[in-house]
């Protein structure tokens, strides 16, 4: 937690649970990764936080944007994104989304079958077009495996066949899966995109960027190697495969560009014990699954926590939100310890928590409002 967040939690008490947003630290983020790679484009993945004060910093900052709906399009095009730096993205896109992309002025789209290509055809005549391809990694803590993407000769009979249709076939895309612990994983792919780019190359279609997606790693519970080790290996890689002839790069960070710089503040509701024998604490919070906390699901990540305790004795708790559903569950079998002096009706702070968080609130579930946010 920055220097900023500290002072404006302690300055004003406001009510629980909230997230507050650094953006000097998202600034700091863009800026090393555009340092240490760059040669590649940087497309921010809005779905991340698309709050228009951090889409209006990243204007500012000469970003790019990767938007998922007609939605997160004219959010960026809001804050004065021009159409030329907005990705439309997701493979999956209806054909009036597709059209009414083409008219706002979107002529970059991603896609990964032969349904979607079709429709970009039809509803995005002559733009460029880049096809994902589904690849098999490891080490993600929250997988984007399966749902996208296809396999590599189908992506070159697709590439292929864009051109017939009118499109222009511009590049490969693939994502290692976020919070990818691994630098390597982004290796094979490469090679996979590098063998693309030859084959089309001699049918006639010369191919000009390799999307390599998010992944880029949040500070959670467990230690991550540090953004050097992530832009080296991926600079190696690239040598590697394309030798001294490589393609235009971009890059979709999502996490990494805004999780560590948001903090959640929550307030215990309640604490509990099941049986007079049992030793493990129920901690109950006031923000949880359905208002901010999605990425608990499967416990696939594990913020780390801060209590006005923190250095006194601690014990092992199940952390729960407030919502009367039993999935309302943060971590069970993650071995969360908090201070043993934990009391009901102290705010603790969940950190690293800019990505991925309110925009996954529920509505009103249990009658409890979505995750207000303030950007400082
Ligand atoms: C979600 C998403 C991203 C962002 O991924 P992170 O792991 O948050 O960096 C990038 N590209 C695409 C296509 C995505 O769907």
């Amino acid at each position: 937690m920055t220097l900023k967040v500290e002072q404006f939690l302690k300055s004003k008490l406001l009510d629980t649970p909230f997230l507050v947003v650094d953006l000097d630290v998202i600034a700091e983020k863009y800026l090393t990764l555009h340092k240490l790679l760059p040669k590649a484009r940087i497309y921010y993945a809005v779905k991340a936080n698309p709050e228009p004060e951090i889409l209006r910093l990243l204007v500012k900052l000469g970003a790019n944007f990767d938007a998922a709906s007609i939605g997160e399009i004219e959010q960026c095009l809001a804050v004065s994104a021009r159409p030329e730096q907005i990705s439309y993205g997701s493979t999956l896109k209806k054909a009036r989304d597709i059209a009414r992309a083409y008219q706002l002025g979107v002529k970059l789209y991603s896609f990964d079958s032969w349904g979607e290509l079709e429709k970009l055809s039809v509803h995005a005549p002559g733009s460029r077009v880049c096809c994902r391809l589904l690849i098999e990694t490891q080490s993600a803590e929250w997988t984007l495996a399966r749902k996208f993407g296809c396999a590599w000769d189908m992506a070159f009979d697709l590439l292929l066949h864009s051109r017939t249709l009118g499109l222009e076939p511009y590049g490969v895309a693939f994502h290692v899966g976020s919070q990818q612990t691994d630098p390597t994983q982004w290796n094979e792919p490469i090679h996979q995109v590098a063998l693309l780019f030859s084959k089309l190359a001699a049918q006639g279609i010369d191919l000009q960027v390799m999307n390599l997606g998010g992944g880029f790693p949040a500070q959670y519970q467990s230690p991550i190697p540090s953004e050097e080790v992530y832009a080296e290996a991926i600079q190696t890689a690239i040598s590697h495969h394309f030798g001294d002839n490589p393609p235009q790069v971009m890059l979709e960070p999502g996490r990494f560009l805004v999780a560590d710089a948001g903090t959640i503040q929550s307030e215990v509701v309640s604490i509990a014990k099941k049986s007079y024998t049992d030793d493990q604490r129920w901690v109950f919070l006031d923000v949880g699954k359905f208002n901010g906390l999605m990425e608990t699901l499967d416990e696939c990540i594990k913020y780390r926590i801060r209590t006005p305790y923190d250095g006194s004795a601690v014990g092992s708790v199940v952390l729960a939100g407030p919502t009367c559903d039993s999935a309302d569950i943060l971590y069970e079998r993650a071995g969360y310890k908090l201070p043993l002096s934990l009391q009901i009706g102290d705010r603790i702070d969940i950190l690293s928590t800019g990505a991925y968080t309110h925009t996954y609130s529920s509505v009103g579930f249990n009658g409890i409002p979505p995750l207000k946010v303030y950007c400082i």
